[in-house]
């Protein structure tokens, strides 16, 4: 895929419904990715552990990790998360890697058992990737909560993550409580 050609140009102009379909398009050279790792049920350590180990075999390579976060639920009840943020690299396109994402969250025990948010096994986020922008209904990228949340911005930027403005990062930073939890991964 010729980034500069005037098709993609086209096709990335073009409404959400297209961009689908563009986000399908093969990658061929590898592109940065960083992700998001939580977990509120069971044993969320392991939960993590095993998240992470099966990432190389969905397709993200040279995969680096955060230390570990302890952050309070938003928007739920229930237990305090462990979090964690990945870097990798990878040739699948978003989509196809998203659908990955979501068959991992569910080999993990994430069940989806309706509207609003519940205490889960395991929730595998694509906050980055590349310099990529998408705004389909099944995918928006950058992660729109990465201003949000304390955890993901210090863990994009121990993981060297082109970060939004600095202003940004310090008004997240103020809002939310985040306790690291233990040693580097
Ligand atoms: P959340 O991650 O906000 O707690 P879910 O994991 O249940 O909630 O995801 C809800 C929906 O968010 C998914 O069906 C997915 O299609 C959509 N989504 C949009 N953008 C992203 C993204 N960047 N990473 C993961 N899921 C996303
Ligand atoms: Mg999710």
């Amino acid at each position: 895929m010729n980034l500069f050609s005037a098709t993609w140009r086209r096709r990335v102009s073009l409404g959400p419904e297209q961009s689908v379909r563009f986000c399908d398009a093969p990658v061929r050279n590898r592109t940065a990715v960083w992700l998001s790792l939580g977990s509120n049920l069971g044993d969320r350590r392991r939960n993590l552990e095993r998240a992470l180990a099966a990432l190389p075999g969905l397709g993200i390579e040279r995969l680096r990790t955060s230390h570990l976060y302890r952050t309070a639920p938003v928007g739920m009840r229930g237990s305090w998360f462990l979090n964690c943020v990945a870097a990798g690299e990878t040739a699948l396109a978003p989509r196809p890697l998203l659908r990955r994402l979501q068959a991992l969250e569910w080999k993990l025990g994430r069940r989806r058992l309706g509207p609003g948010y519940r205490a889960r096994t395991i929730d595998l986020d694509l906050l980055l990737y590349g310099n990529r922008r998408i705004a389909t209904r099944e995918l928006r990228v950058p992660h729109p909560a990465i201003g949000q949340r304390r955890f993901l911005l210090l863990g994009l930027r121990e993981l060297g993550a082109p970060l939004p403005a600095p202003a940004t990062v310090a008004a997240a930073v103020r809002r939310q409580s985040v306790h690291a939890a233990g040693g580097k991964r």
